[in-house]
């Protein structure tokens, strides 16, 4: 499995879940979909000015590796709805987020807060896990009130 992340200033934002995908090739097309929707000016990138950062949408948005749970998600299984674990470590201003893994099942899910909050813990600073709903291989939406928080 891959996500689709766009990375954020840490003093600006967690990084954004866009997508999970059930290839390679899926999130590749949703990655240039997303990018093209604001290159284009089609649409206005909400996360154009950020803390410390000069956005940039070729590196900023990335396909990377996402962990199928091998309880709830056996291989070759998939579900409509996802159910996605990310760690965050919060302090000094900063918000950082490490996706956990990818359920099935949300009573398996809520059981892996627990260790992917152990996992975020950085520099000391308070960690906590939150689950965000996701479709399979859709582009999510990157309104900052579509992500999980506190
Ligand atoms: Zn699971």
């Amino acid at each position: 499995m891959k996500a689709l992340i766009r990375t954020i200033s840490e003093y600006t934002d967690a990084d954004l879940l866009l997508g999970v995908f059930s290839s390679a090739k899926a999130a590749a097309s949703a990655r240039a979909e997303y990018i093209a929707r604001y290159k284009s000016g089609a649409a206005k990138d909400p996360w154009a000015r950020q803390a410390y950062h000069a956005a940039n949408l070729r590196t900023d948005v990335m396909v990377v590796p996402m962990r199928a749970c091998p309880a709830c998600l056996p291989r070759g299984r998939k579900p409509e709805r996802l159910i996605v674990v990310s760690g965050y470590a919060e302090g000094f201003g900063q918000r950082i987020r490490t996706l956990d893994s990818a359920h099935g099942s949300p009573a398996c899910a809520k059981k892996s807060k627990a260790k992917a909050k152990r996992k975020s813990q950085v520099k000391g600073f308070p960690a906590y896990a939150l689950l965000q709903e996701i479709q399979l291989d859709r582009l999510a939406c990157d309104a900052a009130d579509e992500q999980p928080c506190l």
